[in-house]
């Protein structure tokens, strides 16, 4: 059954390497795509508006004009821009029954009121519209690097006409993916256009926090202590408080990618179904959770290299010197206190221990790796390691900032130390963690996932009793 299924694939692909294929345009993208089917084995034709002026370099390749070409093939593709599209009305009798491929994209995201694909069709009627080929570059195309846009989103009405220009990307070496009917074509028209869709909330969230952290470290370690005291720390800004921030970024980014999750199950507790929508503000947060744990990386990868840097700075060198230069003049050398060695050096191995989590988080989320682990296996990874990494860097912002709630004074104009600030989320998913596995809860929410529904349960027994009444 197999054999005969991939000698049946063989031939549909032996097939077409003999079929003709036109292309109107002899523009860049037009130029591309058709040296590339030629090399594929295809018989190449070009449709120009100066057949005579168009030079191809290549003998085998003839340009002729749109009314001749377009009777040399069945399939044509239409690489030229939207806007140019209106003689293509006066070739309808050529174009009757044709299969069209527009693979035009616009300067806007829903720039006109229908997609060029649909209004391709509207022009000619007669013909067989299908979208494709619009996500690949003619660069890519001319070079050969297709390896991170391999995928051709093919959509059209005819089911026919949209298997060949799938067979078509295929022997070109690309991945079609069947995007459904020719009303999705504006969708894929949007794809090229946008800019790290599911980067822009990580992003913005990222540019908030930051500005939260610095501000609230500069009003405690650099206002305060020039209104109060009349005392110069701007230096911190520098080096000292990003790194703060940073450290405080990374922590908080990284609670927030499982508090979504937690939110969900919250709701389908409530609901006692797992069938009801989530609101569109939880849905997109969820989708965006792998760059945020991205965004968290990166932040605490900057944490790292700015506390690797610490003993390097101006002021720490000064304050070494100055502790060394009191002592040899006291005579006296401070105590070791066993205490602070266990705080410090603890605190430093959560911290490297954690990093090493994170990065290991990192790499598995990249989609080579991903590809390789089965979904327990990846469930197990960024869900078990991804709370024991949270677990880790919360303990090591608690150890590091131990001393500092408990040193007098603890608010600052009624704010309360950094370290208080950025464990607020970590500690909150913890806790709602940790009180979701407990047994009364984790128990109906692992019927509830696995399809059980409260209310079909309280309508079967209201049905029940009203049965038994009748
Ligand atoms: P281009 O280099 O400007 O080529 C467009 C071609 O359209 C021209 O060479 C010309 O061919 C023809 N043309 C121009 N004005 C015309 C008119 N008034 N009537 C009829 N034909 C006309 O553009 P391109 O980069 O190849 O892009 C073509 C299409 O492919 C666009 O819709 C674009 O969105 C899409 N696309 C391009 C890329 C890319 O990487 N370039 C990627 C994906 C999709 P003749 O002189 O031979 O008539």
């Amino acid at each position: 059954m197999e054999k005969n299924h991939t000698s049946f694939a063989m031939k549909v692909n032996s097939s077409d390497k003999q079929e003709s294929v036109c292309v109107f345009g002899t523009g860049d993208f037009g130029r591309s795509l058709g040296l590339k089917m030629f090399q594929c084995g295809y018989s190449v034709v070009f449709g120009s508006r100066n057949p005579e002026l168009s030079s191809l370099h290549h003998k085998e390749i003839e340009v002729l004009s749109h009314a001749e070409a377009a009777q040399r093939s069945d399939i044509i593709i239409i690489a030229i821009h939207r806007d140019h599209y209106k003689f293509l009305g006066k070739l309808t009798e050529e174009l009757q029954g044709k299969i069209l491929v527009d693979i035009s994209n616009n300067l806007k995201i829903n720039q006109y009121p229908e997609s060029n694909a649909e209004y391709l069709a509207e022009l000619v009627p007669g013909a067989k519209v299908v979208k494709a080929f619009n996500t690949i570059s003619a660069w890519a195309l001319q070079s050969g690097h297709l390896d991170g846009s391999r995928q051709v989103f093919v959509c059209g009405d005819d089911k026919e006409s949209k298997q060949r220009v799938m067979n078509i990307s295929r022997t070109l070496g690309l991945t079609p993916l069947d995007h459904g009917c020719l009303v999705t074509a504006r969708e894929i028209e949007n794809y090229p256009l946008q800019l790290f869709p599911m980067w822009k909330f990580p992003l913005y969230l990222s540019g908030a926090l930051f500005i939260f952290y610095f501000i609230y470290y500069a009003l405690r370690s650099v206002i305060h202590p020039y209104v109060t005291q009349n005392k110069d720390t701007t230096f911190t800004l520098a080096f000292s408080i990003l790194n703060h921030a940073f450290a405080g970024m990374a922590v908080t980014l990284l609670a927030l990618v499982y508090l979504p999750g937690l939110i969900a199950a919250i709701l389908q507790l409530y609901q006692g179904t797992k069938y009801r929508r989530f609101p569109n503000w939880l849905d997109h947060w969820m989708l965006c959770r792998k760059q945020l744990g991205l965004a968290a990386l990166a932040f605490a990868f900057l944490h790292v290299l700015y506390s690797l840097g610490l003993p390097n700075r101006y002021s720490a060198k000064w304050k070494l010197a100055n502790r060394v230069i009191k002592q040899v003049k006291s005579n006296k050398t401070d105590p070791f206190l066993a205490s602070d060695v266990w705080r410090y050096d603890g605190g430093l191995t959560l911290g490297i221990l954690g990093f090493f989590l994170f990065v290991l988080l990192g790499i598995t989320s990249l989609p080579s790796v991903s590809n390789m682990v089965n979904w327990r296996e990846f469930r197990f990874i960024q869900s078990k390691l991804g709370y024991l990494t949270l677990i880790l860097c919360t303990v090591h912002t608690l150890v590091f900032g131990a001393n500092k709630f408990l040193k007098p004074p603890p608010l600052v104009w009624y704010l309360p130390p950094t370290y208080v600030i950025s464990l607020i989320a970590p500690s909150v998913v913890l806790l709602l963690k940790f009180i979701l596995i407990m047994p009364c809860f984790n128990r109906p929410l692992t019927r509830i996932r696995q399809g059980w529904e409260r209310n079909s349960l309280s309508k079967k027994i209201q049905l029940g009793n009203s049965n038994t009444e009748v």
